[in-house]
């Protein structure tokens, strides 16, 4: 199985390299050179498997020769030994016929960690081969910053910068990024969006001077292997309803496109799957481009999902690469204009391959807190802001016939202020983390500007 650019001008990678790569050399982002498909006997065989065994099944064809079975299967048993939910990702139901997915009983309580604690496995048995040393560098607008911090902690094969924007995360989540005591993890303030912190990932990985000399890896969600970690649980839950022969949909509270985009690939190795629904905050580009009006950046707008704050939606590029039917050169004219002119628009062909699979709505502010209130009342069921908003979006999709799945990517206790003002209710962390703010910080405070920022890193690794 090799990984081809969806700019088709960087080199073919096996799965190890390009999980080791994150972003290709041509600025595009890494997809498998075809999707294996799952035929409906397999699906009914996951059914009774636990989460660990379904991962198994559902990576394996994506990953080559990379790792042997036994090798995979104990990475993946380490990856998820620390989650504190039996199954992983329980679906509890919230109405009838809708359905919640619990993706927050990992370690950082947000769903990056099903993804970033397999990832961080799957990095260290690689690099221990390779006898390698990396530097991981990621953006992050709160949650992945603190999955990738706890999942590669204390790694002897790498140092790992995670930038933030300085102000715009909530506490919960600064303190998961900043209170880790292990030296080969640091949490940087970036004097900026979340965009910036992106963009200023993204200028590093494209200077190949400075990739070389640090070894420069990503963990961001535009790596293909944090993708494919996502894959699973859209398996796991669809068969716990009765999938393959019941199709459902999901609802995905979307920022980056990396969670909704696993949930495609799903459906295109074969998971009977009706629709994948967009659910955005105010922050509203991909349901105004999902809606025809083209993609066309504005300024970002802090809210109270601030995990959703985002303009620019990087594996949103995986998806038009595919509705422009694997036309690489149309997806590089369409980033080289989103870089000149903040946007551009998309061919009627390309719009109406997305609307084939995805829909999309969002939710204002006060429909997020009203939402919220209303599922402790109704289904006494807290909601992290996020989470809201995907129920409200498929509220205003629910067909009875099909089941819908929310995805309910983060824990209430992450946005304390959000949700008790949303509901009154004080959402307390789970006893694991109990002392968080209790623990002593480290933050590095740094300019908005490339060349402080590779100091910074070339000083510390
Ligand atoms: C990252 C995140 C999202 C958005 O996920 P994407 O993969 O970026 O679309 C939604 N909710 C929470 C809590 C998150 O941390």
């Amino acid at each position: 199985m090799k990984y081809i650019s969806t700019r088709g001008l960087a080199p073919a990678l096996t799965f190890e390299e390009a999980m080791l790569t994150g972003l290709a050399l041509d600025g595009g982002l890494y997809v498998p050179e075809y999707i294996p498909k799952v035929t409906k006997n397999q699906i009914l065989s996951l059914q009774g498997l636990r989460y660990q065994e379904i991962a198994f099944k559902i990576t394996k064809p994506f990953m080559g020769n990379a790792f042997e079975d036994d090798e995979l299967h104990e990475i993946i048993e380490k990856a998820y030994a620390d989650f504190s939910h039996i199954s992983c990702a329980p679906l509890v139901e919230l109405e009838a016929n809708h359905f919640l997915l619990e993706l927050f009983h990992g370690p950082t309580l947000a769903f990056k960690d099903f993804a970033m604690q397999l990832i961080g496995q799957l990095f260290q048995v690689a690099l221990k081969r390779r006898g390698k040393r990396v530097t991981i560098i990621g953006a992050t607008s709160g949650d992945t910053g603190s999955a990738a911090i706890e999942a590669f902690k204390g790694l002897d094969a790498v140092d790992v910068f995670i930038l933030f924007p300085d102000g715009r995360v909530s506490d919960v989540q600064r303190r998961q990024m900043t209170t880790a005591k292990e030296s080969n993890v640091h949490a940087i303030a970036v004097d900026g969006t979340f965009d910036d912190c992106q963009s200023r990932v993204k200028d590093m990985f494209n200077d190949h001077k400075f990739r070389n000399e640090v070894q420069l890896a990503g963990v961001n969600s535009i790596n293909w292997a944090r993708v494919l970690a996502q894959i699973v649980y859209y398996f796991s839950s669809a068969v716990s309803l009765g999938g393959p022969s019941r199709k459902v949909s999901f609802t995905v509270p979307t920022g980056n496109f990396g969670d909704i985009f696993a949930g495609y690939i799903a459906k295109e190795m074969g998971l009977p799957i009706d629709r994948l629904i967009v659910a955005t905050n105010q922050n509203d580009i991909l349901h105004r481009c999902l809606s025809g009006n083209g993609y066309h950046t504005t300024e970002v707008a802090a809210s109270i999902s601030p995990s959703m704050d985002i303009q620019i939606s990087s594996n949103f590029e995986r998806a038009l690469f595919y509705a422009y039917a694997l036309d690489a050169n149309e997806i590089a004219k369409l980033m080289d204009q989103l870089k000149q002119n903040g946007g551009f628009d998309i061919t009627n062909a390309a719009l109406s391959a997305l609307s084939q699979h995805y829909s999309s709505g969002m939710a204002t502010e006060v429909e997020t807190s009203s939402t919220i209130g209303r599922s402790l009342s109704r289904s006494a069921q807290l909601l992290c802001p996020h989470t809201a908003i995907g129920v409200k979006v498929a509220n205003d999709f629910r067909d009875h016939a099909v089941p819908m799945i929310t995805l309910a990517t983060a824990h209430p206790a992450k946005f304390p202020a959000a949700v008790k003002n949303a509901s009154d209710v004080n959402p307390s962390l789970p006893d694991r983390m109990s002392d968080l703010f209790d623990r002593s910080e480290r933050i590095s405070k740094v300019a908005n500007d490339p060349g402080e920022l590779k100091r910074f890193i070339k000083d510390r690794i």
